[in-house]
């Protein structure tokens, strides 16, 4: 008989905790008590560690599709514009984690994929 799993919450957590749990043959049953996903923090910043964990989660396309990969990521001074400190991204971060950096919505993040099914790995 397979193993189920009762999971409390559609975040982020939530979401990966099921697809997690799906891919090893899991049956999921997932609640979200929230009737529409309200925004909290409109945009979500992606480290190379969680790109490369959805990208073995067969995830690769579908964010490549919602997502953006910058090149570089600035701070400036908010009244001169001057910038203050540059960290490059874009393919360096992808030779030295082996994954980009990505931003990305988070409606776009926890929306469905590929009419809700399971992606193909
Ligand atoms: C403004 C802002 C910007 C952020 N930017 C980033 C970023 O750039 N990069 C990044 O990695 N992280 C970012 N974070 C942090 C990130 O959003 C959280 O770490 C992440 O959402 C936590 O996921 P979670 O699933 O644990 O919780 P949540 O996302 O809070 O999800 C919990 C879910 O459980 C549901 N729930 C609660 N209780 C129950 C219940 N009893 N029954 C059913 N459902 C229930 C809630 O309705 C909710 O949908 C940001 C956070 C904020 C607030």
């Amino acid at each position: 008989m397979p193993r189920r799993v009762l999971i409390a919450g559609g975040g982020i957590g939530g979401l990966a905790a099921a697809l997690a749990c799906a891919r090893a043959g899991w049956g999921v049953r997932l609640l979200e008590r929230a009737p529409v996903f309200t925004e909290v923090g409109a945009g979500i910043q992606l480290g190379p560690n969680v790109v490369r964990v959805l990208n073995a989660w067969g995830l690769g396309d579908a964010l490549t599709a919602v997502a953006a990969f910058p090149e570089c990521l600035q701070v400036r001074n908010a009244v001169s514009g001057a910038t203050l400190a540059e960290l490059p991204l874009g393919q360096r971060t992808v030779r030295h984690y082996g994954a980009p950096y990505a931003t990305v919505h988070r409606g776009d993040l926890q929306g469905p994929v590929d009419g809700g099914r399971l992606p193909a790995r």
